[in-house]
């Protein structure tokens, strides 16, 4: 059985004093859980990167992960502004969100360049979360199974037999900080078309893979989503700024 996993992905958000104080909300409630409630579900944050030094002074040791939003896909030079694998992992980061779908869309990056990002994370030792998702134009023409798999396939080519070390996030573009969820079937049913994907490049490692839901994912509907068989976690925006939230969803995963 494959273990759930919630992220949070805090986006744009929080300064020095309110991750503080969200980060020490998480640590109680994880710490207060009980061992058999934290059995079956691992949990991380991902913080813009300046903070990714205070996520591990405070969570160092602990059951939280840390994580960044995105890297370069160089391995470093003249590229002002950017971050690279090495200086992520120089903070032990364990994963690295790449391709969310407010990158490729402000920032235009490709599917070639998310593969080339899942990549220089693999080779730094950290698991880059590979988000996948379509917008509701390409829902509305019927296109979410072609979209997600020339995103996710771009990926499978350039990443080659470390494919058991990827997760993968289906997040649908409508369903970011709208409100408006996927129904478990309609999640279930990319995430199987997801599976089955990578089940065609490695049968072995499919069973392993991680496939995270993303897209307004809250307390009240985490449940009957990761209630679904190929629904493995979440990758959570909102809810994951507010302790009591997170950690309700995590408890949803347990
Ligand atoms: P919301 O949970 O705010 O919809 O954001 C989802 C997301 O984009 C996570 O990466």
């Amino acid at each position: 059985m494959r273990r759930k996993l919630v992220v949070g992905n805090w986006k744009m958000n929080g300064n020095r004093a309110a991750n503080a104080s969200l980060l020490a909300g998480i640590v109680a409630g994880i710490g207060a859980a009980n061992a058999a409630n934290a059995a079956n579900a691992s949990c991380a944050v991902c913080a813009p990167a300046p903070y990714l030094a205070q996520c591990q002074e405070t969570l160092a040791g602990g059951a939280v992960a840390w994580g960044a939003q995105d890297v370069s896909a160089q391995p470093g030079g003249a590229f002002t502004g950017e971050v690279s694998a090495a200086m992520l992992a120089d903070f032990s980061c364990a994963y690295v969100i790449v391709g969310h779908s407010e990158r490729r869309a402000y920032h235009g990056e490709s599917s070639e360049l998310v593969a080339k990002k899942a990549v220089a994370a693999l080779d730094a030792g950290m698991t880059p979360i590979v988000c996948v998702g379509e917008t509701l134009a390409e829902r509305e023409a019927g296109q979410t199974g072609a979209v997600v798999s020339g995103q996710l396939g771009a990926v499978l080519d350039l990443v080659g037999e470390r494919v058991a070390q990827i997760v993968v996030a289906y997040e649908p573009v409508w369903a970011i900080g709208t409100g408006k969820t996927a129904t478990p079937a309609m999640a279930q049913e990319v995430h199987a078309q997801l599976r089955a994907q990578l089940m065609a490049k490695n049968a072995v490692a499919a069973e392993t893979v991680q496939i995270l839901y993303g897209g307004s994912m809250k307390p009240d509907n985490a449940l009957e989503l990761m209630a679904q068989p190929d629904i493995d976690g979440g990758l959570i925006g909102g809810a994951a700024l507010k302790a009591s939230d997170f950690l309700a969803i995590l408890h949803a995963a347990n």
